[in-house]
């Protein structure tokens, strides 16, 4: 193997550990912590878990947590009722709301009623639209994309005049991301290409790229002779290929696999990603550092 892993793992901690300790500052200078709330609409146990380290995240940060649950019957009209109670909470930075909602609620329309300023996942359409103006213009890029920006930056590949690829057109990752690394400005100025299912010839779009990055949730989507050598491997895909039982723990686990496949790829890219332990981590690190900007924002720190 001749890549360099890119852990995320390892870069999540280096930046919540930053987090902590700009919680620690605002919080003797001014008297504030930043507050998230996070709700939860119903039962299902993949939202629960997911909302659960979010919580502890903000937590171990000495965030102001708000664990908001809700059944499954909730009106749409109560939920909005409860957004717009957040979006006046003066003690409320972020409001984060679990995906997926029950099908009876209109989902754009509950993240659009969240105070754009409030808005620490980047999906409101104004984050959006401030996102593709870019410059101090972008407030709060979306997680995953932030996440992904920062694992190139953190391991030290260059992105000015870079050749990026990104496989995948999606609002959560491909778009955003693009829209990232084509900003003028440091960790970005790159030249970017975006392939999706319409795209012909994918293999010699993803020859060309300096970085790849690669979100399509297609296991092993990108063959290792597609890969430039050298190159920068992001895999954001996340497929779930099979179950296995821990003999630690005895329960069943899911066995996790990316878009690329690793093992091959790592004797041609100069760093890649893993899955897990790459592009994941990161995405709730993200959150709560947006959480810490919208603060700083309020306070007039930024
Ligand atoms: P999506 O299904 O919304 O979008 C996938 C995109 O890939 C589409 O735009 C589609 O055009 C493109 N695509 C699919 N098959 C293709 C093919 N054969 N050739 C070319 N393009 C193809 O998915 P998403 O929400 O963007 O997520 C993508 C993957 O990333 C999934 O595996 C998801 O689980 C994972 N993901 C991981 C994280 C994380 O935190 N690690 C976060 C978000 C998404």
């Amino acid at each position: 193997m001749s890549a360099s892993i890119i852990s995320g793992t390892e870069i999540s901690k280096t930046i919540l550990s930053e987090i902590s300790k700009e919680v620690e500052t605002i919080k003797a200078s001014h008297g504030k912590v930043p507050g998230l709330v996070t709700l939860l609409v119903g039962n299902s146990p993949a939202s629960r878990s997911y909302v659960t380290l979010k919580i502890k995240t903000a937590l171990k940060l000495g965030f102001h947590e708000v664990q908001d649950e809700q059944p499954d019957d909730i009106s749409e009209d109560a939920l909005l009722a409860l957004i717009e109670k957040y979006n006046q909470d003066d003690a409320i930075n972020g409001i984060l709301v679990q995906l997926p909602l029950p099908k009876h609620i209109d989902e754009d329309k509950v993240l659009n009623a969240i105070d754009p300023d409030k808005d620490v996942d980047g999906f409101h359409p104004i984050n959006a639209g401030r996102l593709l103006i870019g410059g101090n213009a972008i407030k709060f890029p979306p997680c995953t994309p932030a996440g992904i920006q920062e694992l190139i930056v953190r391991s030290g590949v260059e992105t000015k005049g870079a050749e990026v690829v990104v496989v995948g057109r999606s609002n959560i990752v491909g778009k955003p991301i693009a829209n990232l690394m084509l900003q003028k400005g440091p960790g970005a100025n790159s030249t970017v290409t975006i392939v999706h299912t319409g795209t012909k010839n994918l293999d010699t779009h993803c020859r060309r790229a300096d970085i790849l990055i690669v979100a399509a949730g297609v296991p092993d989507l990108v063959k290792p002779e597609w890969i430039k050598p050298g190159a920068c491997v992001i895999d954001v895909g996340v497929n779930r290929v099979g179950e296995r039982i821990s003999p630690k723990t005895g329960r069943t686990n899911a066995i996790l696999k990316g878009d690329v496949d690793f093992e091959k790829a790592s004797e041609i890219a100069g760093s890649i990603t893993p899955v897990p332990g790459g592009v994941g981590p990161m995405t709730i690190t993200m959150l709560m550092k947006n959480t810490l900007k919208s603060l700083k924002y309020k306070l007039g720190l930024l």
